[in-house]
């Protein structure tokens, strides 16, 4: 007994003493001069918020998403905090179906979290299944079926529900009806997705098991159950439903041949099938910065100019009295950067005047609608969901 509470004291004693020595050794490292307590010496601060691009490939590319990275140097790095201080959006342009914008102070991990749920989790409302009465063009039913899916429909999904084994119904469900034909004599044409009339009533399919004579007196069953006209909606009644495009083309029919078919949208998601994605792309990329750290000059000036594809460099008249005609490249648009490393590539003579980076926090995010809806609720639709997902996670660990 009296042995192991000995040892006992002795380990106590020897981790309070190494306890000390660190304690101590770390307040000798606080008193250096140059080791600034609080915040990032310049060079670990720049691996921290910059990818640097050499000519061959970029460098310092990680980022550190755990809490406590820099703590052996007094540095707080809550991302959490960080987000909520620094997080902010700024549109630079918006069209009906294109917005560009700045996404300033988040982690990549997140920029690329919004870009894939806009590509696979926001829903929209495509053609998924096709009944086919009649088609004697060349294109095979299951192609034809495949490219009626891809054509978009101006509609917002927001309206609908999805239909889970549920009754087609004028909740779920959009009917076309597709009827073209080439007459005989007549020149080759070209089916367009403006061919495809919504039918508000629903299929005007008759189910092919229904028994005809029984139900002579009754509305003949269809392929959908649709309680009410979609028309009569108010969300419908100004907007009737139609793709986004009238000038898609489905199909060429030569003379004598005919297509004549009902399709029948519903609501999914791009991880479902790329069908339902509402973005054509989505993209990000990192700011751009170019930075002339020597003054590049006159004739080399012009060359470096010239060399950049999409003319980031412009010239600058530093001439005067003494001095007429003196020219300096400056950096006019930085943000037009592609990095293709023109110019810093050797043997230009300036490749060591110029550097090239990217801000790890700042993103440069595009997204392109396929026109089922406005790129700006598209984004607003991507925030939601990924809220959604972050309260089941909390409560989960609740
Ligand atoms: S990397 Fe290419 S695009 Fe960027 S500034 Fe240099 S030459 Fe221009």
């Amino acid at each position: 007994m009296s042995s192991d509470s000995e040892d006992t004291t002795s380990g106590s004693e020897s981790e309070a003493s190494d306890s000390a020595k660190a304690n101590s050794t770390l307040e000798f490292i606080e008193k250096l001069s140059d080791v600034p307590m609080g915040r990032l010496p310049p060079n670990i601060e720049f691996q921290r918020t910059r990818v640097e691009c050499k000519a061959d490939a970029p460098i310092h590319t990680d980022t550190f998403q755990y809490n406590g990275a820099y703590a052996s140097m007094g540095v707080d790095n809550n991302l959490v905090d960080s987000f909520c201080d620094n997080f902010k959006v700024e549109v630079i342009n918006l069209t009906e179906d294109e917005m560009e914008f700045d996404m300033i102070g988040i982690d990549p991990a997140l920029a690329n979290a919004f870009r894939r749920i806009l590509i696979a989790e926001v829903p929209t409302m495509a053609i998924e299944k096709v009944l086919i009465a009649n088609n004697t063009s060349v294109i095979q039913d299951e192609v034809l079926a495949h490219r009626l899916g891809l054509i978009p429909i101006k509609v917002d999904p927001r309206l609908f529900e999805f239909t889970e084994n549920n009754t087609p119904n004028e909740k779920n469900t959009i009917v076309f009806k597709l009827h073209v034909r080439c007459e005989r004599g007549g020149q080759r044409i070209s089916v367009k997705s403006k061919e495809l009339i919504w039918l508000p009533n629903g299929s005007e399919y008759p189910l092919e098991s229904q028994d005809t004579k029984s139900e002579s007196s009754s509305k003949p069953k269809t392929y959908t159950s649709f309680t009410c006209s979609q028309d009569s909606l108010p969300e419908f009644s100004d907007n009737p439903i139609c793709p986004t495009s009238g000038d898609i083309t489905i199909a060429r029919l030569g003379p004598g041949q005919e297509i004549d078919l009902e399709a029948h949208a519903v609501k999914g998601i791009g991880k479902t099938h790329a069908k339902w994605s509402p973005v054509a792309p989505v993209w990000y990329r990192m700011l751009p910065e170019v930075i002339i750290s020597q003054d590049i000059e006159d004739e080399m000036a012009e060359k470096l100019v010239a060399t950049c594809p999409v003319k980031v460099f412009d010239i600058e008249d530093i001439g005067n009295d003494r001095i007429a005609g003196k020219k300096r490249a400056t950096v006019a648009r930085p943000r037009a950067c592609t990095l293709c490393r023109e110019c810093i590539r050797e043997g230009k003579g300036w490749e060591n005047s110029i550097s090239l980076q990217r801000k790890k926090d700042h993103f440069i995010f595009k997204i392109e609608s396929t026109g089922v809806l406005p790129p700006e609720v598209l984004f607003t639709e991507a925030v939601k969901i990924l809220e959604d997902k972050c309260d089941r996670v909390i409560s989960d660990l609740s």
